[in-house]
């Protein structure tokens, strides 16, 4: 058995991540913990989460959860993920991220962590979404720069970053594919007398509002013709059943940086 602690358990994705792990082959859930002051501390973390008495009590100590457990799933923020990968890297421990927002520098930092343990860092751990940047690496390989490319996402009114981090890795992906620089090429704004579309832009567009868990629409605009490439999430479960499915994977794993194109063999 695989022992299993869980950061951030009363979030949104905390409470379904304890559903998938109580639920997934091969792991137990040993931990929990909130920030500090939250008012859930103290409380079993199975309770919390609608999921039953687990017997596992929700702690402010990472460090003190950690000694129990071989593997961190941390469903945060950047700054509260890189904290958390140090106290993982000081005990040998393995982290299952999908944090998102990362700055080039922070990311970096996850990067220096991971040649001490194994990491998994993934904007989106869903098995829809990744099988979608495979279809979108083929699309712009087929496509090429004929046509325009335009990303559109939509989140719930509590986002705090965007575009979402699935927005801009699709962003990437289509970048990398037709030989551009994602940073370069992504167009956030269009206000006013800006000027015709430039060849080369990827626009990125964000729509925020009540309680949608996610969705993302992908554009190749051509002269009398247009593909859609969208993914659509219902719930928040496949996400929490995908960092499962990468603790799973990483069992026998050596240090390094790894995504759910790994986890998901699709490399
Ligand atoms: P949330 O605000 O509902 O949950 C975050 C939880 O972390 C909160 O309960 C908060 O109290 C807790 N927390 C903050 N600091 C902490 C600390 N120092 N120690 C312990 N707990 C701490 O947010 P959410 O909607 O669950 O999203 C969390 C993150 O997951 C975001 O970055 C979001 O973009 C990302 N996300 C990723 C995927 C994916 O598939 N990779 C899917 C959905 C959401």
């Amino acid at each position: 058995m695989m022992k299993v602690a869980i950061v951030g358990a009363a979030g949104r994705m905390g409470g379904r991540l304890i559903h998938a792990v109580a639920e997934a082959q091969g792991l137990e859930l040993v931990g929990a913990t909130e920030r500090s002051g939250h008012p859930q501390l103290g409380m079993d973390a199975g309770l919390v989460a609608g999921a039953g008495e687990l017997g596992v009590t929700i702690s402010a100590d990472l460090a003190a959860v950690m000694k129990q457990a071989d593997v961190l799933i941390d469903f945060t923020f950047p700054e509260v993920t890189l904290q958390n990968i140090e106290v993982c890297a000081r005990l040998g421990k393995m982290i299952v991220s999908g944090s998102t927002g990362f700055t080039p520098a922070q990311k970096d930092r996850v990067a220096q962590y991971a040649e001490q343990i194994p990491v998994v860092l993934a904007p989106n751990m869903s098995v829809g979404v990744n099988a979608c940047f495979k279809l979108l690496k083929e699309a712009a390989r087929i496509l090429g720069d004929d046509f325009d490319v335009e990303i559109v996402e939509l989140h719930h009114n509590k986002k705090k970053d965007s575009p979402s981090g699935t927005a801009v890795r699709m962003g990437e992906v289509v970048a990398e594919t037709l030989g551009r620089d994602y940073n370069q090429v992504a167009n956030y704004h269009r206000e006013g007398m800006c000027g015709a579309r430039s060849k080369d832009e990827i626009g990125m567009q964000t729509v925020r509002g009540g309680d949608i868990v996610g969705e993302h629409t992908v554009y190749f605009i051509g002269m009398g013709e247009r593909i859609e490439i969208s993914h659509r999430a219902m719930s928040r479960d496949m996400f929490a059943r995908g960092a499962a499915r990468a603790c799973q994977w990483l069992q026998g794993k050596g240090p390094g940086l790894y995504d759910m194109q790994d986890v998901l063999e699709l490399n």
